[in-house]
């Protein structure tokens, strides 16, 4: 059993089951057994590797897509530039390196990082060395100006309940335990009136997902972007309303059991983008559009064709490959999916239709 196994199932037997959120929240962040907390999942060795670490262009290409629709909201002056759970801070650089050739962007820009892990923070002020940053540890904490904003993989992270329907009333998953060892249980069944909506479209049975956090995080950014302009730009695996349970864990490239190592493994779930809009009503929001047909209006082949031209033998074939995988329905091009919010009144950005 891993430490925080021990620390659950004493918990369990002391004060009964907890909810999948509660489950996920002390995997990923608990202080001192927190697989975020702990490590950084990214590196040489890791356990998933993510669209900024596959190839530079995407950072380029999120930067140059952020740059435009801050040109075309008027080049306010001084913004926040933010993204949520930056990771190695990869993103980033690439982003400011390539938004940087456009003229007063880099000036205007106030790098603001939402990072819960100190291991992941040690490793962004690494990758970002010679460049301001502030770093926050919640979205309500960005400052009250406009806001232009990337989160790659970061809603995925975040804790959801998960509820099983039964007839008119809903039962929860929970974690409980079975022969002292953690296993998925469900509550005793009860109405619940934000999910009397999912009535219509479930049947008996049928598994639907929650986040609790979501919600307030991007009420918070949607709050600066109606008031003062900006951007979000929204990418996650993950479909228009959820259906179904996709809690998953990942250890070493493989799936699996999201019960046998919590700590160990890295957990998520597909993201809810039509929650994700419902959250914001006071911005409009894009079409969600999948990642292989942003990447491709925003430019990828061009870009990676002006790459490959300074490329040869394996460094070209691997070179080759990474467009390939950004953008392949078969590859990450249609599970990624990219969401906007932008203020009512003005154009989505480039890439994306309203
Ligand atoms: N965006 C990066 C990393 C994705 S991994 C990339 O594309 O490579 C998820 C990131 O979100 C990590 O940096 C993790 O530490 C951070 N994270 C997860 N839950 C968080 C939370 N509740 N608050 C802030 N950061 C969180």
């Amino acid at each position: 059993m891993t430490p925080l196994a021990e620390l659950l199932t004493r918990r369990i037997a002391a004060t009964g089951p907890i909810t999948v959120a509660d489950y996920m929240a002390e995997c990923l962040l608990h202080p001192r057994h927190g697989y975020y907390t702990t490590r950084d999942p990214l590196g040489a060795g890791g356990d998933f590797i993510t669209a900024p670490e596959i190839s530079q262009m995407f950072g380029e290409l999120i930067g140059l897509c952020l740059a435009q629709a801050w040109l075309d909201q008027g080049a306010p002056a001084p913004f926040t530039l933010a993204e949520l759970g930056p990771g190695r801070g990869t993103l980033m650089a690439d982003l400011l390196r390539a938004a940087g050739a456009v003229p007063g962007f880099a000036a205007a820009a106030q790098v603001h990082l939402v990072e819960a892990s100190p291991t992941l923070r040690t490793c962004q002020r690494e990758t970002l060395a010679g460049t301001p940053v502030t770093w926050l540890e919640s979205t309500q904490d960005l400052p009250d100006a406009p806001l232009f904003l990337i989160a790659n993989e970061f809603f995925d992270a975040l804790p959801i309940r998960q509820f099983q329907r039964s007839e008119t009333a809903w039962r929860e998953r929970q974690i409980g335990l079975s022969n002292e060892r953690l296993s998925f249980g469900l509550s005793a069944p009860a109405p619940l009136a934000d999910l009397d909506h999912r009535l219509a479209d479930t049947s008996q049975g049928d598994v639907i997902e929650s986040s609790p956090t979501a919600g307030p995080v991007i009420e918070a950014i949607a709050y600066r972007i109606a008031c003062h302009g900006g951007v979000a730009l929204i990418i996650d695996y993950g479909d228009w309303r959820s259906q179904g349970d996709t809690l998953q864990a990942a250890r070493a490239h493989e799936p699996e059991d999201p019960l046998a190592s919590p700590g160990l493994a890295d957990l998520s779930a597909h993201v809810d983008f039509e929650a994700l809009a419902k959250a914001a009503p006071d911005v409009a929001h894009s079409r969600l559009t999948t990642q292989g047909v942003f990447l491709e209006r925003l430019g990828i082949t061009a870009r990676a064709q002006a790459l490959a031209a300074k490329l040869s033998g394996d460094a070209l074939t691997a070179h080759i490959a990474t467009h390939r995988r950004l953008t392949h329905p078969q590859e990450m091009g249609s599970l990624f999916k990219t969401l906007a919010l932008f203020p009512h009144g003005t154009p989505p950005p480039p890439g994306l239709n309203p």
